[in-house]
């Protein structure tokens, strides 16, 4: 599925920033086509205002490879998030190439590139990353192919996402997966994460992360109109659980629990991590 997109090619000043979460992270995109309903990288139109909404522009880094080759001049090697405010292998990258770009300068100059994303594009640059010591990871909500268009409607198929995980280890890299966030009432029953990490676990995933839905800035308005529109009855439930703090507490502590059940179940504990 996709949806009108208004693109603008840019220029920016530096494109490898350090990360709270690895050394460093790398965005060749401000704002994602991939337009999912829960996404938490909304904040960045404070920063970066747009008419469009959210999901429904993009600016393109055109320079970033540039940027990224004088930033290399002086940076010391580490590990870099790709990418911790948009989705590096959406739609406009099988064009412009760009963070295929940037990860083979990243891999030449010694960096370890840890992949996240949503898209099956990336299956095109693990000849970039094979033998680098690098990580590619998918996202994975549901295996409920119909909540996956709702809540995700650009980006790839769950199938594609775990032949990415597939092929990833077949090329000998490390995988892993973000399983988040799970969808309250909808992809988070002990059977759906069961199942999430049956599949995980067949696959070899070496890492799993699973999180939970959260109350970021900006992302209450869209979730809420989704739900509403598709679920009315769960609006309060949500509101709840996102919202009112006893609520969310029993939510999450009980969302542990079927967590923890559910990696035992499948055999993999030691490689589950619940992030909430
Ligand atoms: S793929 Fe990631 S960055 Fe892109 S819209 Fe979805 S959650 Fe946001």
């Amino acid at each position: 599925m996709s949806q009108p997109v208004t693109v603008r090619e840019v220029e920016c000043k530096s494109v490898l920033n350090k990360s709270s979460l690895f050394d460093y992270s790398l965005n060749c995109y401000t704002g994602c086509a991939h337009a999912c309903v829960y996404c938490y990288a909304r904040y960045m139109q404070r920063f970066h205002p747009h008419p469009e909404p959210w999901g429904q522009f993009v600016d393109v880094k055109i320079n970033a490879p540039q940027v990224l080759k004088n930033q290399l001049r002086r940076a010391r090697p580490g590990d870099v998030f790709v990418s911790s405010a948009c989705d590096g292998w959406q739609p406009l990258e099988a064009k412009y190439k760009l963070t295929r770009e940037c990860c083979r300068l990243l891999v030449d100059h010694g960096f370890i590139v840890n992949a996240l994303t949503k898209s099956s594009l990336i299956l095109r640059d693990l000849d970039v990353l094979a033998g680098s010591g690098s990580k590619v990871a998918v996202t994975i909500t549901t295996l409920d192919e119909n909540l996956r268009l709702l809540w995700e409607p650009c980006a790839s198929p769950v199938a594609e996402r775990l032949r990415v995980l597939a092929e990833a280890k077949r090329a000998g890299l490390k995988t892993g997966s973000m399983i988040g966030p799970l969808l309250p009432y909808l992809s988070d029953s002990p059977e759906s994460i069961h199942a999430i990490l049956k599949q995980l676990a067949d696959l070899g995933v070496d890492d799993i992360t699973v999180d939970a839905l959260n109350p970021r800035p900006k992302v209450w308005e869209s979730v809420a109109a989704l739900v509403s529109r598709r679920w009315p009855s769960l609006r309060e439930p949500y509101r709840k659980i996102l919202f009112d703090p006893t609520a969310r507490e029993a939510y999450l502590a009980d969302l542990r629990a079927r967590v923890q059940s559910a990696a035992i179940a499948a055999g993999i504990p030691d490689r589950v991590w619940a992030c909430f």
